[in-house]
Formats: structure tokens, C-alpha cells, sequence
């Protein structure tokens, strides 16, 4: 016996979550359903045992080091797996910190002198279309995780959010 098997069994699909909450705003070039779509595999990965899941782990922000509230924030959506562990409160200074001045300027303050935490003097206060340069390099094949077909289990490709449905009313960013 291994000592640590992929939830489900390597035969087995695991479905993905559905998300039944409003469309965000689209960050970084990510449209809406491309945001959802990168939430379903990071909890897809987390039920498989590929991604630590924040809620069954102790986990801390990669930026302040707080164990409070700690959750997946992701730059690319369409790689889910790299998405940095952050607290609430550095979450969302982050996403606003496009119409707060000061947002930046405090997640910088956090970070310092935290090694996990360089990652976040790479952001910008402008915003960025990471998926359009993502998709001029390497084709409009990655939106649909081409690297889940060598994944030790079967990625359910079918359930995934579909890229062409209507955007609603953004709510979040
Ligand atoms: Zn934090």
C-alpha cells in the first residue's frame, strides 16, 4: 500500500464543483467563465490530493504569514496549480488594488523581509492581459488545460464552465 493514494482511486473521475455565485470581473486578461473554470480545477486538484487544500491544512498567507482565512489566489487561470496561499485581508487588497493607491504599497510592506512573498513585488497597480500574451505564446489550446491529459487521474473535461456563455452583471473583481 502507498502511503498516500489520489483521492477517488486513479480510475475513478472526480467531479468538478459547480459555481453558483455571480461572474466576477475579469484580472489579468481572465475572462469570467475563465476564472471559474481555473476554480474548478484547483478544487479538482485539491480533491485529488495534487493541490494542498487550504481548508484541511494549516496553512499561512504567503505574504504576511497569518493562518487566518487562507485561500488560493490565482495570477494565472490558466495554470491554477502555481496560485500563491494568501489571507483574506491580502486578497483583497490585491484585487482592489487597481482603484486603491495604497493597496500595493501596504502588500509590499507585508511582504518584506518574507522570502515566500517576493512573487508579489512582481504586481503592478496597472492592469495586465496575462492571458492574451499566455495565448499568443502557446495557443488558444491552453484555456482547456492540456496539461490535465497526463494528470494520475481522469480530468473530467466535459463539466468544465463553459468558455461561451453570457457574461452577468460582475459583481466581484
Ligand atoms: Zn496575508
Amino acid at each position: 500500500m502507498p502511503d498516500r493514494q489520489i483521492a477517488g482511486g486513479s480510475n475513478n473521475t472526480i467531479s468538478l464543483r459547480k459555481w453558483n455565485w455571480p461572474l466576477t470581473k475579469t484580472y489579468n486578461g481572465f475572462t469570467p467563465q475563465e476564472r471559474v473554470r481555473g476554480w474548478q480545477v484547483s478544487h479538482w486538484l485539491q480533491a485529488t490530493g495534487q493541490l494542498i487544500d487550504p481548508k484541511q491544512n494549516a496553512c499561512r498567507c504567503s505574504i504576511c504569514g497569518s493562518p487566518k482565512n487562507v485561500a488560493y489566489h490565482n495570477e494565472n487561470y490558466y495554470a491554477p496549480w502555481t496560485a500563491k496561499l494568501v489571507c483574506k485581508s491580502c486578497h483583497y487588497l490585491i484585487h482592489t488594488r487597481f482603484r486603491n493607491g495604497y493597496a500595493l504599497v501596504a502588500l509590499v510592506k507585508r511582504a518584506a523581509r518574507r522570502a515566500e512573498a517576493t512573487w508579489v513585488l512582481s504586481l503592478s497597480n496597472q492592469k495586465i492581459d496575462l492571458a492574451g500574451k499566455l495565448r499568443a505564446e502557446n495557443g488558444e489550446d491552453v484555456r482547456n488545460f492540456p496539461s490535465l491529459t497526463t494528470s494520475s487521474c481522469p480530468f473530467p473535461f466535459d463539466e468544465l464552465y463553459s468558455l461561451k456563455l453570457d457574461i452577468r452583471t460582475p459583481l466581484m473583481n
